[in-house]
């Protein structure tokens, strides 16, 4: 029987090759791997797997067997320590995901990117002065979040640059919804206390359009980190991060925070058309005769008596429609820049 060469499998791994889903969640079965030890996935970058086994940050490379298995930041893995002084840890499973944050290019296409697995919240930034714009994106990753089973925050930043009565009106929605809200700037540090409080004890995802100032709060979360701040008005000042990181947040006893690439689209293409209404509290407690009820006009639909906001009522049937195929992919109502890093 010819040997098989578990380094050259690893070397060829293949980035684009992307397994069935049942397989990338495939749960430790057989007992060597329960012996493996339990670890988190706190960074990937191509073939190298960072994790955080015992307190310890290691360096891992994925097991000749999980080929055509990808990880993300988050993910419980089982990871076989170094047999010897050359060797690296060996992530040899992945084990079931609580909770999953994904996105897709665009509304067309249904092949996920899983941003982040086993998250508790998704912290969205919003930019003050472009909150029609970062309200949009934000009920995009709201959808992806629900269905994902990921909590969610609301945190409009550049507060010194906002309209204070925009950003009350901007609020109020959400929190009427049972959202939590907060307040940033980052320029003036009003604000950083209060997110940091959010963090504690949690993992979260820090999400948002590029130039929210995403990374600018990241590095009050995370100084150590020092991430590229774009400068004003460069173009092509994007974020250089593609690799995704989880980090502890500076001053906190227990809260890791993950930061995403600045994104120029938040698909939902992985959403079923059925799906959709469920995603929207709001909606979900409207208590229709129907419970697959779209709120299209239908009998028993109890739309008319309810008080759901102009904004998220008119979100919801866009997102109906680019779900459906029946309008042309929005990216560009939002003002994005085409060269743009679309982030993994
Ligand atoms: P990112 O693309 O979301 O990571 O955004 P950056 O952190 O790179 O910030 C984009 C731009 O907004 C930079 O010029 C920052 O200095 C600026 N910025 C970030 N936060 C604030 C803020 O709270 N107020 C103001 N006025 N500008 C900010
Ligand atoms: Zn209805």
């Amino acid at each position: 029987m010819p040997r098989i060469d578990v380094e050259l499998l690893e070397e060829e791994w293949d980035e684009d090759f992307r397994p069935p889903r049942d397989k990338q969640y495939s749960v430790a079965a057989n007992e060597r791997i329960e012996q493996d030890e339990p670890a988190r996935v706190v960074a990937v970058d191509r073939g190298r797997v960072t994790v955080l086994l015992d307190g310890e940050v290691l360096e891992a490379t994925y097991a000749g067997s999980m080929r055509g298995v990808r990880v993300v930041v988050g993910d419980d893995v089982r990871v076989r320590p170094p047999r010897h002084e050359t060797d690296t840890p060996r992530v040899t499973a992945v084990l079931d995901r609580r909770s999953v944050l994904q996105r897709t290019g665009d509304d067309a296409v249904d092949e996920a990117r899983v941003v982040a697995a086993n998250v508790d919240q998704v912290v969205v930034v919003l930019a003050g002065d472009h909150l029609a714009a970062g309200a949009r994106f934000l009920d995009r990753v709201l959808v992806a979040a629900e269905l994902g089973g990921v909590d969610a925050v609301v945190c409009i930043n550049k507060l010194d640059v906002a309209d204070p009565d925009e950003v009350a009106d901007v609020r109020r929605r959400y929190e009427d919804i049972g959202y939590a809200t907060l307040v940033t700037s980052a320029a003036t540090g009003e604000g950083l206390d209060r997110l940091r409080w959010q963090l504690e004890g949690v993992w979260s995802v820090l999400t948002g359009h590029s130039g929210v100032g995403k990374s600018s709060l990241y590095n009050h979360l995370v100084p150590h980190a020092d991430q590229e701040v774009a400068e004003i008005g460069r173009r092509g000042g994007r974020h250089t991060t593609v690799a995704s990181r989880a980090e502890p947040v500076a001053g906190l006893e227990d809260g890791w925070v993950v930061d995403t690439p600045g994104v120029r689209s938040f698909g939902l293409g992985f959403v079923a058309e059925e799906d959709l209404a469920g995603a929207f509290p709001e909606l979900r407690r409207l208590g229709c005769e129907h419970d697959d009820c779209r709120h299209d006009g239908e009998p028993g639909c109890r739309l008319a008596t309810a008080t759901i906001s102009d904004e998220r009522l008119a979100t919801y049937r866009r997102l109906l429609s680019s779900i459906r195929g029946d309008d042309a992919w929005e990216r560009d109502e939002w003002g994005s820049d085409p060269d743009e890093e679309d982030a993994p």
